[in-house]
């Protein structure tokens, strides 16, 4: 089997944050959810389909693709994967091994990682070695809103789907006390701060933020590579660390264990090197004894992804499902899940097929 063609489909899809301020409330000046898909054709009919990490860098990442991976892969068999992600990797090292161009090897491993299970006929979570029966909880990610009305109203509309677990996007104590009086004792409450504060101002929020029970604080420091940092705080704290959203190949998630940097592991299938170099990190986090923590704020073929590598994997953690509502539903029933459990498509390869018609509807 051979590739035959690589083309990059770019949608933009406008989503509801589910509260009445929609344009005001966010960060990023986060407007439309980007997708950058990859879709991979073969001589033997199959087709495969990736998802690069494209929020806010759609264009950049689809340019990466279609110029410096896509003309590497053409001709090569697509079975060939670690091969290929090896090569890649070699190949595109001098622009980058954290960022746009390990979003772009990452999309395309996906699709790599599609077609071997639909040449072999079989689900993708079977594939990677699994029966399919691994139950794979949820949490919901919330959304940043900057006021404390609007996180009690979320936290409120999480519980009553049947949330056990819920990640505030905050950097302020008034919104992570209004979740806690919100969601009483019982709810697991995680802060998302995504990379704000020097180690000293982390060091002071986190122990502001303790007294109201958290289950981790993710990325409290900038830059998010300061490994050291983040052990000291994890010492001189006493709560529980997460991230890994930024790091990209086994490589760095090394860097990251050996320091003792995080309780949590998270690594994203869409940056980190794809299917490929998560099962490497996740065989590193085993040995290290630290849990696995899948970042997955999207809702593409990378999303059918993580949910395939969490099924394989003895203890799958929790998946991030990123509280806000698409226009549209990519894969129409896979997002909600029922008493805290997703449910993972049992097709072959992804599972399910992206829908040509919406596609064509988002297309930018
Ligand atoms: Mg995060």
């Amino acid at each position: 089997m051979k590739i035959t063609n690589v083309e990059v489909i770019e949608l933009e899809m406008p989503f509801d944050r589910g509260v009445s301020k929609q344009g005001e409330v966010g960060f990023l000046n986060w407007g439309k959810l980007d997708f950058c898909l990859i879709k991979v054709e073969t001589d033997a009919g199959i087709t495969g389909w990736g998802d690069a990490f494209s929020f806010q860098c759609r264009r950049a990442v689809a340019e990466a693709v279609k110029h410096m991976v896509a003309p590497r892969v053409i001709g090569r068999d697509p079975r060939d994967i670690a091969r290929i992600s090896h090569d890649l990797q070699r190949a595109l090292h001098i622009f980058g091994r954290y960022g746009i161009t390990m979003f772009a090897i990452s999309g395309m491993d996906i699709a790599l990682w599609d077609i071997a299970s639909k040449a072999a006929g079989i689900p993708l979570y079977q594939m990677l070695g699994a029966s399919g029966d691994t139950k794979v909880p949820a949490y919901a990610s919330l959304f940043r809103y900057e006021d404390p009305e609007l996180v009690a109203d979320r936290v409120n509309h999480a519980t009553s789907l049947g949330y056990g677990l819920a990640k505030l996007h905050e950097i302020a104590v008034p919104e992570v006390r209004a979740a806690r009086e919100a969601g009483g004792e019982d709810l697991k409450i995680m802060v998302d701060t995504n990379c704000p504060w020097t180690p000293e101002k982390a060091r002071e929020m986190t122990l502001a933020f303790a007294e109201y029970d958290l289950h981790w604080i993710e990325e409290p420091i900038n830059p998010p590579e300061d490994f050291r940092a983040l052990a000291q705080l994890r010492e001189d704290t006493g709560v529980a660390v997460a991230a890994g959203e930024n790091a990209c190949t086994g490589f760095e998630f090394r860097n990251m264990l050996e320091a003792g940097a995080v309780d949590y592991a998270q690594p994203s299938v869409t940056k980190v090197g794809g299917i490929t170099e998560f099962r490497k990190v996740a065989a590193l986090c085993e040995s290290f004894g630290v849990q696995i923590m899948p970042h997955s704020p999207y809702f593409g073929p990378g999303f059918l992804a993580t949910l395939h590598l969490a099924q394989a994997l003895p203890n799958p953690g929790l998946i991030e499902r990123i509280f806000i509502t698409p226009e549209a539903d990519f894969y129409p029933g896979v997002y909600d899940p029922v008493d805290g459990v997703f449910g993972v498509p049992s097709g072959p390869g992804l599972g399910i097929e992206p829908d040509p018609d919406l596609i064509k509807t988002y297309r930018v």
